[in-house]
């Protein structure tokens, strides 16, 4: 299996409980690098563009004003199979239904305040990625 990037977001729920230090911790203890990273607060619009396959569900309005509610952390993770391990290591989109020891499990109020995001596919998270970070801004740390 060849080392894969996918893009985290540490949402506005997260930044507000003061949990990104524990979160990227858990991240950086299952083995993902951190590639890059930063804080960024979206726009209404911005929200709505980076969820626009969302666009038209009856969770979209809230989701994209949540989202460009405050400042979120999005980051570009790298280790070996990084998509579906990080969707592992995140959990189920609803808190209560998942599993025990991960981070939506630990932290996570609501569906829609779910504490952070993963990309669902490689082909994903190389769109995602490129929706937040310019290629100046994912140099190789690790090499
Ligand atoms: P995931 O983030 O697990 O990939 P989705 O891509 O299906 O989940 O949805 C994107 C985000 O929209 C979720 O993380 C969650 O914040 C929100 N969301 C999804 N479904 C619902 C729902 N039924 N009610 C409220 N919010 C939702
Ligand atoms: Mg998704």
């Amino acid at each position: 299996m060849a080392v894969e990037r996918t893009l985290a977001i540490l949402k506005p729920d997260c930044v507000r409980k003061d949990l990104i230090g524990a979160v990227v911790k858990q991240i950086q203890e299952n083995e993902f690098k951190i590639v890059s990273l930063k804080m960024v607060r979206l726009s209404k619009e911005g929200a709505e563009g980076f969820y626009e396959v969302h666009r038209g569900r009856p969770f979209f309005e809230d989701l994209t004003v949540f989202m460009s509610s405050g400042a979120c952390v999005p980051m570009v993770l790298e280790k070996e199979n990084a998509v579906s391990d990080f969707r592992k290591l995140i959990g189920a989109t609803d808190p209560a239904e998942a599993e025990h020891g991960t981070v939506r499990k630990l932290y996570a109020d609501s569906k829609g305040e779910n504490i952070v995001h993963g990309s669902d596919s490689p082909e994903n998270a190389g769109i995602e990625i490129a929706y937040f970070f310019p290629i100046s801004e994912l140099v190789q740390m690790h090499k």
